[in-house]
C-alpha cells in the first residue's frame, strides 16, 4: 500500500498539501482530479519523494517514514524503487536507443543481467506495441510512441505502484488514444496505478476510484460511479460541467 497520514507540504508560505490522509490499495487504479494548482502533482511527487513533505507519516511498500525527521538513505531507496513515475514530457534518454532506455534501470539499479533485462525489455516493448522500434532513438519516434516507451521503461523497474502525471497532456488527440489504451490494458491487469489527468472520459473508463483535490485538500475520495453519478457536491458538479 501507499499511505499518507496527516501529511503537509508547503512551498514557502503556500501550503500545497494540507493534512492529507489517504490510502492507495494495490491492484487499484486511482485517478486524481482537480483544478490547476490544487496539489495533484505535489501529491504524486511526494509518493516517490521527488518532493519531501515536512510533516506527517508516509508508508510505502512496507517502509514507514516520519516526515519531520531526516529520511534514512536506505528507506529513501526502498521507496524510490517501489514506485515508478511517468511524466508529461516522456523524459527518455535522448542518446540511448529505445531498448537501451528500457533496460538501463534494470541493469544498473536492479542488477539484472543484460541478457535477462533485454529479454524482459523486448517483452515490455511488445506489450506497448513498439518491439519494432527497439533500435530507434527517441527523436525518431512520435510523442505517443515515446510515451509508450516511457511506460515500458517504468514497468521494467517492476514497481509496486506506477505513477502518471498527465501522461497525455503533451500529445495531440490522435496520439493520446494509443497511450490511453496502454494504460487501460494495465488497469485491466490490476496493476496498481495512480494517474493525474484532466481527461474525464478516460477517468470514467479506467478508474476504480477518484480523488478530487482542491486547495491542497481532498474534497472527494470514493468510487468512480459515486463521483460521476451520485455527487451532490456543487463544487465538483461545476468542475465536471466545465470540463465537458
Ligand atoms: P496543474 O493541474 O496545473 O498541474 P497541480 O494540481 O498539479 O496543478 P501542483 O503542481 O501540485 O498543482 O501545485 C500546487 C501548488 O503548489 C500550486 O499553488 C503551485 O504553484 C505550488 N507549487 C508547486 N510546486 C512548487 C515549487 N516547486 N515551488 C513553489 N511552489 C510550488
Ligand atoms: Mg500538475
Amino acid at each position: 500500500i501507499v499511505q499518507f497520514q496527516h501529511v503537509y507540504k508547503s512551498f514557502g508560505d503556500h501550503e500545497a498539501l494540507k493534512n492529507i490522509d489517504i490510502t492507495f490499495q494495490e491492484g487499484e487504479t486511482t485517478v486524481i482530479l482537480g483544478p490547476s494548482g490544487s496539489g495533484k502533482s505535489t501529491l504524486l511527487r511526494c509518493i516517490n519523494l521527488l518532493e519531501q513533505p515536512e510533516r506527517g507519516q508516509l508508508t510505502i511498500a512496507g517502509t514507514t517514514i516520519q516526515l519531520d525527521k531526516p529520511i534514512v538513505k536506505k528507506d529513501k531507496l526502498a521507496i524510490r524503487q517501489s514506485t515508478a513515475m511517468v511524466f508529461q514530457s516522456f523524459n527518455l534518454f535522448p542518446h540511448m536507443k529505445v531498448l537501451e532506455n528500457v533496460i538501463e534501470g534494470p541493469v544498473t539499479v536492479l542488477k539484472q543481467s543484460r541478457a535477462q533485462a533485454v529479454e524482459k525489455g523486448k517483452t515490455l516493448l511488445h506489450k506497448v506495441g513498439l518491439e519494432h522500434k527497439m533500435d530507434s532513438y527517441p527523436s525518431q519516434l512520435s510523442g505517443g510512441q515515446q510515451q509508450r516507451v516511457a511506460i515500458a521503461r517504468a514497468l521494467a523497474m517492476e514497481p509496486q505502484f506506477l505513477l502518471f502525471d498527465e501522461p497525455t497532456s503533451a500529445l495531440d488527440p490522435e496520439l493520446e488514444g494509443e497511450v490511453l489504451r496502454v494504460l487501460q490494458d494495465l488497469a485491466e491487469e490490476d496493476k496498481s496505478m495512480i494517474i493525474v489527468t484532466h481527461n474525464l472520459n478516460f477517468a470514467r473508463r479506467v478508474a476504480d476510484r477518484i480523488l478530487f483535490l482542491e486547495n491542497g485538500e481532498i474534497l472527494f475520495d470514493g468510487t468512480t460511479d459515486a463521483f460521476f453519478e451520485h455527487n451532490n457536491n456543487e463544487r465538483i458538479q461545476a468542475f465536471i460541467q466545465a470540463m465537458q
